[in-house]
């Protein structure tokens, strides 16, 4: 049997583990953690469980549903998604150029003047995000909403951001969709998420359950160093590990470092490709009913957070009863908004806001509070990704070094698409050993 190295046991790396299992291949898999998850890890803290940021399964692909619905026994809930905005006092519905009814009405004139007039407006060529945005919207919403919330998720210009992440993620709407949602304060929902599943007991994590056999498991494995000549790794518990082929889904940045003998070019590159740090604030109330909906995007640059999301209402074990959790993302990048001090600082701001909101209100207690890091969150689609990511997987196409996952391939990728990209990953690990043998 092949030795077959997986770094990282996330949802990229049990993709991978799944795919050899197939072939009867059991890999050894190694994760610097004392725990095997990844992003997709939960924990559970004085009866409540938090995820790695807010995680629901929401893919369509009839496969992978039937393989997470079987990882638990077909114990999940399955929730029709619910999600809101919050911008200067007001919570339109999501995504709010199909509801803007409620806002002020001046915003609401500018905004369908300025998109009526952009689409007479002769077609012009699109740059950059920036420019995909105006000719969608129009200057207003498009300045009020969308290029706002940018600067806090994304953490730069929408100047300086591609528009190779799109895919369905925003709704370019039409102008009758655009005045229904500004007349009626019902308009529908349209949002490539409508209903989501999520285990009912142990968190997002427990989707891992039938995946983590497949492999034989390392954890506190830090991996510090790659001999791609002798195809040797070193660990920085001092273990050293021989392998035939390896599969990867650390982030590409660390594992370019790693990597003896890389060139100059190939490291300024990796350096170049830039993500969000995220903290996560968990905050634990004694009340359930906190909000209607599941997730809820902040415009405000005077709220610290960017997105709230609701996790008692995934799951209602995710909380005892009656009590309700909110977990908030505070984001900053290594790139464009360094963090400074430690990730704890942030829970007393993030309280603080959570009442200006409203959604804690003077009479609740606040029981469970804590803060964890997520250094990788989001990648950047910066205007350098595209270039710089392409010196980097070369190069480790020409070691043989399969990559995957979404801090492998360095995409805005869901569970389900960093899953696929592990057995893709695999499957070009065996050619590989194939083509060796051969
Ligand atoms: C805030 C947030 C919200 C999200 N929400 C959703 C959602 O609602 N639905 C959804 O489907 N997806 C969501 N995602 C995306 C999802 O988390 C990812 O697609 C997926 O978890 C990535 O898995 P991965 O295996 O590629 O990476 P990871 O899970 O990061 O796995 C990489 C592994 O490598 C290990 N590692 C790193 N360095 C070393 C080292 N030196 N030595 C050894 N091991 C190392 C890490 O410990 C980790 O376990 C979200 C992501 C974020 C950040």
């Amino acid at each position: 049997m092949p030795d077959i190295a997986i770094l990282g046991s996330g949802m990229g790396g049990f993709g991978a583990a799944y795919r050899l299992h197939a072939e009867g291949i059991t890999p050894v898999m190694y994760d610097k953690n004392a725990y095997h998850g990844g992003h997709t890890a939960s924990f559970k803290d004085g009866g409540f469980i938090f995820d790695q940021g807010p995680h629901i399964s929401f893919t369509k692909d009839r496969r992978i549903q039937d393989l997470f619905a079987d990882s638990v026994d077909q114990m999940y809930e399955t929730m029709q998604v619910n999600l809101n905005n919050y911008w200067r006092g007001y919570w339109p519905q999501h995504p709010v150029q199909l509801h803007m009814h409620g806002l002020p009405e001046d915003v609401i004139v500018k905004a369908i003047t300025d998109f009526v007039e952009e689409r007479q407006a002769p077609e012009r060529p699109i740059r950059n995000y920036a420019d995909w945005l105006l000719a969608s919207f129009g200057q207003t919403f498009a300045e009020l909403f969308p290029m706002q919330y940018t600067r806090k998720y994304h953490l730069t210009t929408a100047e300086n951001m591609s528009t190779d992440w799109l895919g369905p993620r925003i709704y370019r709407p039409s102008l009758e969709e655009v005045l229904r949602g500004a007349i009626s304060p019902s308009a529908p929902t349209v949002h490539y998420i409508t209903h989501f599943r999520y285990p009912r007991e142990g968190g997002f994590m427990s989707y891992l359950k039938k995946f983590v056999p497949l492999g034989n498991m390392k954890l506190n494995h830090e991996l510090v160093a790659i001999d791609p000549r002798k195809r040797q790794l070193r660990f920085s518990n001092g273990v050293v590990a021989n392998y035939d082929a390896l599969v990867s889904s650390l982030p590409l940045p660390e594992l370019i470092r790693m990597i003896q003998g890389a060139p100059r070019d190939v490291c300024d590159a990796a350096q170049r490709l830039a993500c969000s740090t995220c903290v996560l604030v968990n905050v634990g109330v004694n009340r359930d009913d906190l909000s209607k909906s599941h997730m809820t995007y902040i415009y405000d640059d005077d709220l610290c957070f960017t997105r709230l999301n609701f996790p008692h209402m995934f799951s209602p074990n995710n909380a005892p009863a009656g009590f309700g959790t909110i977990q908030a993302e505070v984001y900053f990048s290594d790139k464009y908004k360094p963090l400074t001090g430690s990730p704890e600082d942030w829970i007393e701001p993030v309280i603080r806001d959570l009442r200006r909101m409203g959604l804690i209100r003077e009479e609740d207690q606040v029981v469970f509070r804590d803060a964890r890091l997520l250094r990788y969150a989001n990648i950047i689609f910066d205007l350098e990704r595209a270039d710089a990511l392409k010196t980097v997987h070369g190069y480790l196409d020409d070691l043989g070094i399969a990559y995957c996952g979404r801090y492998g391939d360095w995409g805005y990728m869901w569970t389900d698409e960093s899953f696929k990209s592990g057995e893709l990953a695999a499957q070009k690990a065996l050619a590989a050993l194939a083509a060796c043998a051969a």
